[in-house]
This record gives structure tokens, C-alpha cells and sequence, in this order.
């Protein structure tokens, strides 16, 4: 019998998830992950209550859409309403972090991004990390997984 390693399990985690976002641009999704056991989760949609990208259309300010908070933003700030430590945490998003959600994790303590899929890298985001320590590491995707491990 095949396994799943960690890193393709705590992918496919983050790309279920993204599959909940609610924006029409970019489909995110992110694990927040501590001693191998998953504490949070986000995809970027709109706030709680609010209206959604795909229902009104995104709301786009300089190519950005504003609607949105972010998905790695939705884990930590998850954390941060349930009061679940992020220090030493492990992120494991679909896509490369922005500059914001960079500044956010690093601030969070999170120690190690992975990431599947280069987005936009942000060169300060990349400079951001390595003065930071944070260790940043390409897991690429196969989403093959789906059909692989599918229960028939
Ligand atoms: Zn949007
Ligand atoms: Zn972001």
C-alpha cells in the first residue's frame, strides 16, 4: 500500500481548502501545521458575513483585489481568535505568500513555508524571509493524489 508523505498530505490539505475560496482571480488556500498536526486552515475569501467575489464581481484597487483577506492571513488570524500558538508553526500554502501575508507569517513565528506554486515572488518578500530565517522550500502539487488515494 502506498502512503501519503507529509508534505503531499498537508498540500492536498491547502488545495482542498482552496477550493472554498470565494475569489475569482486566485483560488488560495494554507495549512498551519505544529508538530506534524494541522491547527488552522484559510482560503482567501471575504470577510465573515460579507459579499463575495463571485457573487458581486471582485473589487479591485492598483490590479488587487481588496474584497479579499488572504488565506495564509484567514490560518494565523484563526490562530489568533481561538488562542492557538503559531510559534515554531510550519505554512504550507498553494501559492507563493504576498508581501503582506510574508511580513504576517514572519511576525507569527511560523518557521518554514511551503509553497506549490511560484505566485508574483515578491523580491522583498524572498529578501524578507532569509533575513528572518524563515526557511522557504518549492513542495510542488501533484494533484493526481485526488485519484490516487480516492476510497471507490
Ligand atoms: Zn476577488
Ligand atoms: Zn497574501
Amino acid at each position: 500500500m502506498e502512503r501519503i508523505s507529509w508534505n503531499q498530505y498537508f498540500m492536498a490539505q491547502s488545495h482542498l481548502l482552496s477550493y472554498r475560496s470565494t475569489c475569482t482571480r486566485l483560488t488560495v488556500g494554507a495549512t498551519i501545521v505544529r508538530d506534524k498536526r494541522i491547527i488552522a486552515g484559510g482560503y482567501n475569501g471575504s470577510i465573515a458575513g460579507g459579499v463575495h467575489c463571485i457573487d458581486e464581481g471582485c473589487y479591485v484597487i492598483d490590479n488587487h483585489c481588496v474584497r479579499t483577506i488572504h488565506a495564509e492571513m484567514n490560518a494565523i488570524l484563526q490562530c489568533a481568535k481561538f488562542g492557538v500558538p503559531t510559534e515554531n508553526a510550519e505554512i504550507y500554502v498553494t501559492h507563493f505568500p504576498c508581501l503582506q501575508c510574508c511580513k504576517a507569517i514572519i511576525q507569527a513565528g511560523i518557521t518554514t513555508v511551503y509553497y506549490a506554486e511560484d505566485y508574483k515572488n515578491h523580491p522583498h518578500a524572498i529578501e524578507l524571509f532569509e533575513q528572518s530565517g524563515v526557511v522557504v522550500e518549492q513542495v510542488p502539487f501533484n494533484k493526481e493524489i485526488f485519484q490516487t488515494f480516492a476510497i471507490n
